[in-house]
């Protein structure tokens, strides 16, 4: 039975069971370390509710969202005994509120475990935390240097319960990276003086950096969602997205016909155009403009014209008639043209494809827990 778009100009299905399955071989792989969830951004576009809901099902209990909105909105929907880990830890005033709602800031600088430790001086209780060291990326965490000072200051940490010691991996995908050992090194350099602390260092990259990278915890979210975490090599991933969008209208063109804004294409012989109703609003990147494909019962169209808001456009002349009907549905991301491949297209990563998905679109789950 096909699905159609309904109202919709697209339909999205997510397969909450490849995620599952995806989250399995993660955990496979790290032995005996446990593996955590980056369900920020919406679960990279994937919707951050039912993602959580399936990766608890399997098992996780450690949540990494980037801001305090996404944690106050995933608390009530999974379990007190998962942690959710606020990653940009507290903007400054609202440490009270991480206590409100059982989520857990990563503390990135002095004031941050400065502020965090009076809270928990005034409350008289110890405070959870994760602690994150800039190992060399320059983005977030205390730098070399601040944890000197931390070192030399007897009292900074007081009331704070360091549960994980963290860091964050530059160049993981690229497994050949020099960066990687550096960081490696870095990273159980600081680790040695805090004894007794847990650590996490892997993001789905660095899961296959191999068992040095795994400590105690790792934080992969991209490979659960089915994006290669390896460059270069197969994806051993579950394909987790699919994205149909709906034909609104085919045309006949003769021969020196212009396409879409500006008209960047122009057909060099009698071609046959069907109108589908994404567009760069959806998130289909306008720089895929005659550079996306899409596939129409396995057979590809390549895109031509640019990317409007609402619509591309596709050759379809070597597509069969029957599959051009009004509300037939073309296959924009599928096995044959996964999420890297149109990123690779639209000259960015699978990350930025994923989180770009569209609003509009139907969305359907499948292999839902029951
Ligand atoms: C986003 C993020 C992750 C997850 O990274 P993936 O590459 O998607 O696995 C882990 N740790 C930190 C600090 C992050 O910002």
């Amino acid at each position: 039975m096909q699905q159609d778009a309904g109202r919709a100009g697209a339909l999205l299905t997510i397969d909450l069971g490849a995620i599952r399955s995806n989250y399995r071989l993660l955990q496979n792989k790290l032995d005996g370390a446990l593996c955590g969830a980056a369900v920020k951004a919406d679960a990279y576009g994937l919707g951050v509710l039912p993602v959580s809901q399936a990766l608890v099902a399997e098992g996780c209990r450690h949540l990494f969202v980037a801001h305090l909105e996404e944690a106050i909105a995933v608390r009530p929907h999974v379990p007190e005994t998962v942690a959710i880990y606020v990653m940009h830890g507290a903007p400054r005033g609202y440490e009270p509120e991480f206590i409100e709602h059982r989520c857990i800031p990563v503390l990135n600088s002095r004031e941050q475990i400065a502020a965090w430790s009076s809270l928990a001086a005034a409350r008289q209780s110890a405070l959870p935390a994760i602690m994150q060291f800039d190992t060399g990326m320059s983005r977030m965490g205390l730098s070399g240097q601040e944890v000197q000072g931390l070192l030399a200051d007897t009292d900074a940490l007081r009331g704070i319960d360091v549960r994980y010691l963290m860091s964050h991996l530059a160049c993981a995908e690229d497994q050949a990276h020099p960066m990687n050992q550096k960081q490696l090194a870095a990273f159980k350099a600081l680790r040695a003086q805090f004894p007794g602390c847990g650590a996490s260092l892997a993001n789905s990259s660095g899961i296959f950096l191999g068992a040095e990278f795994h400590f105690d915890l790792a934080r992969p979210g991209a490979a659960l969602y089915g994006v290669a975490p390896v460059a270069g090599a197969a994806n051993p991933m579950q394909a987790v997205v699919r994205l149909q969008g709906a034909i609104i209208q085919t045309r006949e063109l003769a021969p020196g016909t212009g396409v879409g804004y500006s008209l960047t294409w122009q057909s060099a012989q009698p071609s046959r155009i069907a109108t589908v109703a994404v567009g760069y609003a959806d998130g289909w990147l306008r720089s895929l403009s005659n550079r996306g494909v899409a596939h129409i019962a396995g057979v590809e169209a390549p895109m031509v014209g640019n990317v409007s808001m609402d619509t591309i456009t596709l050759d379809v002349s070597q597509v069969p008639l029957e599959h051009l009907q009004a509300g037939s549905l073309v296959d924009l991301i599928s096995a044959n043209n996964t999420v890297d491949q149109v990123a690779a297209r639209a000259g960015t990563i699978g990350y930025e494809i994923l989180t770009s998905l569209g609003a509009r679109y139907q969305r359907r789950y499948v292999g839902e827990v029951t």
